[in-house]
């Protein structure tokens, strides 16, 4: 028995996990993929956000909904026209490392108002893109919790 209150022993549990333990696979595109196959593709795997990496499968983008939604927005051929044009990009992506804590992810969220983080890890010197943080993890986290 470790005299905590079962609200301390949850916080505590909370607290603890990591990353790497809810962590879900990110769906990987190329920044040459068209805004049209990008729609299809957030369809079919039924995801908020995809990821663009390189050759070295390094991040070099974040799609969202909305970036979707604006690139089929004005006069552009949605079949020809590539999400490197609507994408964010390095820099400004926020990432996260498998052993961060999800406590760590989840500020990030809420800070940047944005729906998940991709999980990066360094491998032979370059930081490769193997995971994904979004609000549906950290939501079931937090039921299987309360359970
Ligand atoms: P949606 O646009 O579908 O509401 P988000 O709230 O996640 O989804 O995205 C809002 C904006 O933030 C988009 O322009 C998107 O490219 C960008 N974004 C999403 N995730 C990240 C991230 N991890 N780092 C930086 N920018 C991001």
């Amino acid at each position: 028995y470790t005299g905590k209150e079962p609200e301390e022993v949850m916080t505590s549990r909370l607290r603890n996990i990591l990353v790497r333990d809810v962590q879900s696979l990110p769906i990987l595109i190329t920044q040459d993929t068209s805004i049209y196959e990008a729609i299809v593709k957030m369809f079919l795997e039924d995801v908020g956000t995809l990821y663009a990496i390189d050759e070295k499968r390094q991040l070099v983008g974040v799609v969202s909904r909305k970036d979707l939604l604006k690139g089929t927005m004005g006069k552009s051929d949605i079949e020809k026209t590539p999400v490197s044009i609507i994408m964010t990009r390095k820099p400004h992506i926020t990432t996260c490392y498998p052993n961060d804590l999800l406590m760590y992810a989840a500020n990030q969220l809420i800070d940047k108002q944005i729906d998940s983080l991709p999980v990066v890890e360094l491998k032979d010197g370059i930081e490769v893109v193997t995971g994904r943080i979004t609000k549906t993890n950290i939501t079931r986290v937090f039921v299987n919790l309360m359970e």
